[in-house]
């Protein structure tokens, strides 16, 4: 009767600013295209939003790299220190990973590297390993502003950490200052990457055609293989390949307010209750870290105006950060006539009377919050594929994000296609990007001087 089709109408209407067109999304692409000349400029590069980081790294594995490396990996969900072997295709790996305690995450830069120096040590110590000389790379994923391959000076702490004295600095140096003070170890820093570096090269390692490295995990990040004429603000001019790959560090798009026409009323909320609000706008749309909320938001909206839960919520849904991202996948995934998994998960989160209708419904926002983060990544993706004008092109994804959500893969798939007509393009999981590619990185610098 007229009176469920007005529920629907006022369904829709709360839930439309999440839709968004094609023609939103080759928007979205043109705006990156500008941002990013903006940021790969010299003369505009102190203003821009996007800062196409120089990465020094210059060329991809050709697939001879040989030897044995050492990597670390902070900023992640953990720190990990890797022993590899690389011959050829093959690679072996060995890793383990340490715990940063709060109060050296929280501590000192001093406290945080000797911590380094001690757990490499004592991997060292385990794997035999004493008294042989290992060139190690670093995978350091967070903003830094690169002077050379091995010099890295942090911009900003992100991610829980804030270490006194380390922004501003060069992590090299002091990884190699508590390295000289730990004694015993014959440790050299021949590289410093992110992980979207680390995901680039590791795919290209078995991908030749790798020139894309993206992360959908708890944030969203990408770097591509830039002509070295256009990077101007890279410093020095080693010989090398006539190109560098790029950081670009695209999570920080949209911060001079060039999203608002996407940006919803959740988006809104999400940005303002963060601890980093009008900055990584792009990323709020996407990542692991706020699509869950984003969902949640829009969930306790509907229920408020009586569409959703017969109106009845609860302390959790009420909750702040309490809808996980995960539980977007696991509804998604779930099997549209039981509802089994939707039905478990709002009975812990003590909503009571679930409907089969509600499922329904909770599920459709899911998927238009996920649908929106897959098609604007695909934008991020379209946008660089356009830059490069190359016909073949392998994107190497890691992240959580991608990894388990059950249709994010599909849907990029779908919409890279109607963004970047004309390419030939592949996503590939990345395989411990963040351990292999710092590996072969270093082995690459190692080869080259
Ligand atoms: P990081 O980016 O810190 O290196 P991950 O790639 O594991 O680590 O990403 C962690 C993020 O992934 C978290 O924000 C989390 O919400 C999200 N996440 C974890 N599991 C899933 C899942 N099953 N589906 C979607 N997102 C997930």
């Amino acid at each position: 009767g007229s009176g469920s089709w007005s529920v629907w109408q006022r369904v829709e209407n709360i839930l439309k600013p999440l839709e968004l067109t094609d023609d939103d999304y080759r928007k979205v692409v043109q705006l990156m295209l500008e941002k990013m000349k903006e940021g790969l400029a010299r003369a505009s590069n102190d203003k821009a939003t996007i800062k196409m980081f120089p990465t020094y790294v210059r060329a991809v594995p050709d697939g001879t790299e040989s030897g044995d490396f050492l990597a670390l990996d902070l900023g992640g969900t953990n720190f990990r220190v890797l022993l590899i072997n690389l011959r050829g295709q093959e690679v072996k790996m060995e890793s383990k990973i340490f715990l940063i305690p709060q109060h050296i995450m929280l501590g000192t830069g001093v406290q945080l590297f000797d911590h380094i120096a001690d757990c490499i040590f004592r991997f060292i110590k385990e794997h035999n390993l004493m008294g042989k000389k290992l060139p190690l790379g670093f995978t350091f994923s967070f903003p830094c502003r690169q002077h050379g391959l091995a010099h890295a000076t942090l911009t900003t702490w992100t991610k829980g950490f804030k270490c006194e004295g380390v922004e501003g600095h060069d992590i090299v140096a002091l990884l190699h200052e508590a390295v000289a003070r730990r004694g015993d170890l014959d440790v050299e820093c021949l590289a410093v990457i992110n992980d979207t570096v680390g995901a680039l090269m590791s795919c290209a390692h078995s991908d030749r055609q790798c020139a894309i490295g993206i992360i959908l995990g708890t944030g969203s990040n990408a770097c591509y293989i830039e002509e070295l004429k256009n990077v101007e603000m890279a410093e020095g001019n080693e010989p090398g390949p006539p190109e560098m790959l790029i950081n670009t560090e695209w999570g920080a798009f949209g911060d001079d307010g060039c999203l608002d026409f996407i940006t919803t009323e959740f988006d809104r909320q999400v940005d303002k209750h963060s601890i980093n609000a009008g900055r990584q706008r792009y990323e709020k749309f996407i990542s692991g870290m706020y699509m869950g909320e984003i969902v949640r938001l829009a969930l306790e909206k509907l229920r408020k105006n009586g569409l959703l839960f017969s109106g009845e919520g609860s302390y959790h849904m009420a909750t702040r950060g309490r809808f996980y991202t995960k539980y977007v996948s696991e509804i998604e995934g779930d099997d549209v006539d039981s509802f089994k998994t939707t039905k478990q998960i709002f009975e812990e989160l003590e909503i009571i009377n679930v409907s089969e209708q509600d499922c329904r419904l909770a599920r459709h926002v899911c998927s238009l919050v996920s649908r929106r983060a897959a098609f604007l990544s695909s934008a991020g993706v379209a946008c660089l594929l356009q830059k490069m004008k190359r016909k073949d092109v392998t994107v190497g994804v890691d992240g959580s994000l991608y990894r388990f959500h059950p249709f994010f893969h599909d849907l990029m798939m779908e919409k890279i296609r109607v963004l970047a007509p004309g390419v030939r393009f592949k996503l590939m999981l990345s395989h411990d990007g963040s351990g292999k590619g710092a590996a072969l990185v270093a082995a690459v610098a190692n080869r080259i001087r």
